[in-house]
């Protein structure tokens, strides 16, 4: 039934997009955080006894996908992305400008595939709290970036960290949103390394890794090949935004995910955010629609 157990914390593996995996703590307290894995197996939970409480990692929806399932479980969240449960037009505002076609499509693809229903937060966790389960201690470790409410879960005693969406995948972490932060997501990850682990679960890809902190430097270290690959580019000539999309830094020549998601936008989206912090930082400055290179 779980693809990993470690005592009463459970990973069941979820598939593709727009699924992710689920972290189930089997306590006096039952709670299933991210219901976007296996649907048969997320329904056979219910089905040995009462969920009590819903989480989300963050809002986004291959981590809501079975939320409808759980209705009768409270449902708890961060506050930075409760606002984004409660109305559909929130979340799609968070994916940035979209012409109406687009924004319709995603609201389609919101409301129909992914199940997904307005909900009010029962409660808003925050960032160090510490929640006891029943013989499970689970410490909340807020981790924004990726969204602005994302959260990682820390469990002291059996050394086990659910990263979420700082999800260990190779091909780096995603900070695409309107409201994602690249700086916030470079001090999460520093934040994860301070946490001593025997393993690691992520909420996509291998699911199950050591808990060595040398993953998260080489995840890490992807936003840094990113800025390389970037300032490598401006080295050549000045470029325009649209110009360094198309250039596939991110994602290759890959457009789309789910035949819904636009690639393009998020490597745009991410690039603007390089963009800016290499700005902030003097190396890169703005001519008209062109981006220069600073010596
Ligand atoms: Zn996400
Ligand atoms: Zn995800």
């Amino acid at each position: 039934m779980y693809d990993f157990e470690k005592g009463r914390i459970k990973l069941i593996r979820g598939g593709r997009y727009p699924q992710c995996h689920s972290l189930f703590i089997d306590d006096g307290m039952r709670v299933l955080i991210d219901a976007a894995s296996n649907e048969d197996v997320l329904l056979a939970l219910k089905d040995q006894g009462p969920v009590h409480v819903l989480i989300n990692s963050h809002a986004h929806e291959d981590h809501l996908l079975y939320n409808h399932r759980f209705e009768s479980s409270e449902f708890w969240v961060h506050e930075k992305d409760a606002h984004a449960f409660e109305d559909v037009e929130n979340l799609v505002d968070c994916y940035g400008e979209m012409d109406d076609t687009a924004r319709q499509g995603w609201i389609d693809f919101l409301l129909g595939p992914c199940h997904y229903r307005a909900r009010k937060a029962d409660r808003l966790i925050e960032g160090g709290e510490v929640m006891e389960l029943g013989t499970v201690r689970m410490e909340v470790v807020h981790t924004p970036g990726h969204t602005p409410g994302h959260c990682a879960f820390y469990f002291p005693q059996e050394k086990v960290l659910f990263t979420g969406d700082l999800d260990l995948v190779k091909a780096g972490p995603y900070y695409g949103d309107l409201d994602s932060s690249l700086e916030d997501t470079i001090t999460s990850i520093e934040r994860l390394k301070s946490y001593p682990c025997d393993v690691y679960l992520t909420g996509h890809g291998k699911g199950v890794f050591e808990g060595d902190p040398v993953y998260l430097d080489r995840y890490q270290d992807c936003i840094r090949q990113r800025e390389a690959a970037l300032m490598d580019y401006l080295a050549g000539a000045p470029r325009t935004l649209d110009e360094i999309t198309d250039q596939g830094i991110i994602y290759g020549p890959k457009k789309e995910v789910g035949g819904i998601w636009d690639l393009a936008m998020s490597e745009r989206a991410m690039m603007l955010k390089h963009l800016d912090f290499l700005r902030a930082r003097g190396r890169v400055r703005r001519d008209g629609e062109h981006y220069v290179l600073d010596s």
